[in-house]
């Protein structure tokens, strides 16, 4: 069942100083239903293809396809978490609020939108929290609440750029098995990219490996998860 396909990517940078190359002719693709790992250094264009996938940077060429209808405007039905957690909450809306406001368009009924809300805070394990605000939560809290809201908005495919980046060692692998048990027992569709090849092999059933030295590779590594 084919979600996302992405056929000889490239990202040019023109600017005063010259040109970069960000990303090279990058192809993959991902059925419904996988964890995805894209893994690379610093600098190897992760955060570029990442922006490419999601429409909010035009290829210099090549093709993103989601469910085999190209990705441009108008906005995909794709959620995206990134590192910076803090800055994506509204403080001044309350946990619950945070996690309803990207429904408010797609799922007109309050009723469903509450219902949806609640759904995805006990998924993550925040019931409990609905009525905080962000700034009273820990950085690993906010995480799951940016979480909660990609959960309720039932994307096609959830991103996640680096998300467990800031947070401590313990809290971040609460939060994989999070990430896990949304893929396995939600059957929600992941792209989770990260620099950390102990995270990606631990996390994704497919690894792709961007590297930039000396040429560029990429790789569609199988990796055998053991059993819980
Ligand atoms: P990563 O996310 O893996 O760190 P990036 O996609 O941010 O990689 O960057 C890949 C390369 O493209 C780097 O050399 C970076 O300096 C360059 N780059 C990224 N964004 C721009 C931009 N807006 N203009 C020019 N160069 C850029
Ligand atoms: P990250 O490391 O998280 O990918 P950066 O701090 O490298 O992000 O980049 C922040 C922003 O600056 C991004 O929007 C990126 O596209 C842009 N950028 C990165 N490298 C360059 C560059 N060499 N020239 C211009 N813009 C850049």
């Amino acid at each position: 069942d084919n979600l996302l396909t992405v056929t000889g990517l490239r990202k040019v940078y023109d600017s005063s100083t010259g040109s970069v190359e960000a990303i090279g002719d990058i192809t993959f693709r991902m059925d419904a239903g996988e964890l995805v790992c894209i893994v690379g250094p610093s600098g190897c264009g992760k955060t570029t293809l990442l922006k490419c996938i999601s429409g909010l940077l035009k290829p210099t060429s090549g093709s993103v396809e989601l469910r085999g209808r190209p990705v441009t405007s108008p906005p995909p039905n794709m959620a995206l978490v990134f590192q910076e957690y803090g800055r994506s909450l509204y403080p001044w809306l309350t946990v619950r609020g945070n996690v309803e406001l990207p429904l408010k368009h797609k799922y007109p009924s309050r009723s469903e939108r509450g219902r949806l809300v609640e759904d995805a805070l006990r998924a993550v394990g925040l019931d409990h929290a609905a009525a905080s605000y962000p700034w009273q939560l820990s950085g690993g809290m906010q995480q799951r609440v940016a979480i909660a809201r990609a959960v309720a908005y039932q994307p096609e495919v959830l991103i996640m750029d680096e998300p467990f980046a800031a947070v401590d060692a313990q809290t971040r692998a609460d939060l994989e098995d999070l990430v896990r048990a949304l893929h396995r027992e939600r059957g929600m569709s992941i792209l989770f990219v990260t620099h950390d090849i102990d995270e990606s092999v631990y996390l994704g059933e497919r690894v792709v490996v961007l590297s930039k030295s000396p040429t560029w590779v990429q790789e569609d590594v199988h990796v055998d998860l053991p059993d819980d």
